[in-house]
């Protein structure tokens, strides 16, 4: 009898990884199907995609400018944050340089409806930096919100979408209901920095109930470019006791000195941004 029930075992075990591996062939040869009826095309060189590629084909992700920061304590991103708010660790992915190939999967993300391009670079983002210790302490992540009247004309907030990708790696919660845009005025490109400062001062609402004392968030977003929109949104958090920031975004724009930099220790002098 003792005998019976370990060899039913021994052909359920079976079974069971029989119907794994028929599972995964199935789903390969859906991924096939699909691939052969919906072709995917490369973002950046139009290129066809394999089925195990997602958005960008493998040479165009090698190819984007990464900034290497891979959050190192004290990079010279992070640097720039100190001083604005209460900042734990800082990092940004890529240099977003708006003369080149590069900055196309931003204009994708962002305008032509490809929240999944978001979603795939929030991944890798939080890939690259899983086994350091930048999220070990972070409670919850904020995505920068859209305004109400933007989110519904895009259909999506991008900083969301990238959101969903870290979390994806990290398994860290998310939280869309702590804070709202009340004014829609996302467009900022021909605002100096302090015109940029002043635009968006008070934009944000805090608007949450249960964040505790301490709590340590991750504010996301798609680009950096004076971090005044970032900075805004986080101190409108002004009221919670010994609150404390860490920063992620996909793109950080060309206009500190020290951004071609492949050391990350750079001089003191080199750290005031240029407007
Ligand atoms: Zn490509």
């Amino acid at each position: 009898m003792r005998c019976k029930f370990y060899t039913l075992k021994g052909v359920q075990s079976k079974l069971k990884f029989l119907l794994h591996d028929w599972i995964s062939a199935f789903q390969q040869w859906m991924k096939a199907l699909i691939h052969i009826i919906m072709p995917q095309y490369c973002v950046i060189c139009n290129g066809l995609l394999s089925p195990d590629e997602l958005g960008l084909c493998t040479s165009c992700l090698e190819n984007l400018p990464y900034t290497n920061l891979c959050g190192i304590k004290g990079n010279w991103f992070e640097r720039y944050c100190w001083g604005q708010i209460p900042v734990v660790r800082a990092s940004a992915y890529l240099k977003y340089l708006p003369a080149t190939d590069s900055r196309i999967p931003f204009v994708e993300l962002k305008y032509n409806n490809r929240p999944d391009i978001a979603r795939l670079l929030g991944t890798m983002m939080a890939k690259e930096l899983i086994d350091t210790d930048f999220f070990s302490t972070i409670d919850y992540i904020v995505p920068i919100p859209l305004s109400k009247e933007r989110k519904n004309q895009r259909g999506y907030n991008q900083s969301l979408e990238i959101a969903l990708g870290i979390s994806d790696v990290t398994h860290i919660p998310i939280r869309e209901d702590l804070v709202v845009r009340k004014i829609s005025n996302e467009t900022q490109t021909h605002l100096t920095s302090e015109q940029r400062r002043e635009n968006v001062k008070g934009i944000f609402e805090y608007i949450g109930h249960d964040v505790v004392d301490s709590p340590h968030i991750l504010l996301v977003d798609d680009i950096f470019t004076t971090g005044s929109t970032l900075f805004s949104c986080a101190k409108s958090f002004e009221n919670i006791q010994n609150i404390h920031f860490s920063i992620l975004v996909l793109g950080v724009s060309r206009q500190y000195p020290y951004f071609d930099t492949l050391d990350n220790h750079v001089d003191e002098d080199a750290l005031l941004p240029l407007n």
